[in-house]
């Protein structure tokens, strides 16, 4: 079944949902969808519709609801800090973070991060490739993508677990950390270059636990999916059915 994503408020008027712009032209032109086809839509807010379009013009598609369902936002959220990298790679973790159910994503700025010119550009194209992302594997809320902010930034929540990996950590290791208490969790990882010492110093500041991911250097794209796993699996996430 094929799955699109519409703004509730806008195009929703009744038991119609008008879908317009590059969405109608991909169910139009790319998809070659015609009246009578079936597909499941998404409001972004957890609303899983399954409809039946009815007419087709050269604006919008419309769509009839068939009927409802409401998928809760269910499990501990776990945000994925992730310091800003190079091209594609932020590209591929913002899609894999999406699949691996992190519930926000924050772009952070740190010394030896990469720094782009063009930062509103590239947010719409994470958000593009996580609501790409969540069509494929059936997610019907978005992950939350954060505007690229500085690590003194960060909003630390006041509960919860505050987690860095990092290379140097030779006490601790990740699987060792009892995340078991439904509390959220934030994950802080650093760029290709690693963290600047001053920064490991504000993260402890501020009640960043260090962890180790194991002996080898990861690349921060590895590490930063090994840890959502951990982690996922740490507060139970993985073990939700459906
Ligand atoms: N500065 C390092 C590499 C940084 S790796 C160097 O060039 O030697 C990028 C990020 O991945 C790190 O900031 C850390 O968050 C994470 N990372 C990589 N390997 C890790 C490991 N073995 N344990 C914990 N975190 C690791």
């Amino acid at each position: 079944m094929r799955r699109f994503f519409y703004d509730p408020g806008v195009q929703e008027i009744e038991e119609e949902i008008l879908i317009t712009g590059p969405e109608a032209h991909h169910i139009r032109n790319v998809l070659r969808m015609q009246v009578g086809h079936h597909a499941e839509l998404f409001d972004g807010n957890g609303a899983v519709v399954s409809a039946e379009i009815t007419r087709i013009s050269a604006k919008e598609v419309v769509f009839q609801v068939l009927s409802r369902q409401d998928a809760s936002n269910a499990g501990v959220p776990l945000t994925l800090a992730q310091a800003v990298l190079k091209g594609k790679k932020m590209d591929l973790l913002v899609q894999k973070a999406t699949e691996l159910g992190v519930h926000t994503f924050v772009p952070v700025l740190t010394r030896y991060c990469e720094k782009s010119s063009r930062a509103g550009q590239q947010l719409e194209r994470w958000q593009r490739i996580m609501l790409e992302a969540c069509k494929q594997c059936r997610r019907p809320i978005p992950m939350q993508i954060c505007a690229p902010l500085a690590l003194h930034e960060l909003p630390l929540p006041e509960e919860g677990h505050r987690i860095m990996p990092w290379e140097n950590e030779a006490g601790t290791p990740f699987s060792a950390l009892d995340l078991g208490n439904g509390q959220p969790v934030l994950v802080l990882i650093g760029p290709e270059g690693g963290f600047h010492p001053a920064e490991v110093g504000y993260a402890e500041e501020v009640g960043f636990s260090t962890v180790s991911l194991g002996p080898r250097i990861l690349r921060a794209e590895t590490a930063a999916l090994a840890a959502v796993v951990l982690a996922q699996q740490g507060v139970g996430n993985l073990s939700l059915l459906s």
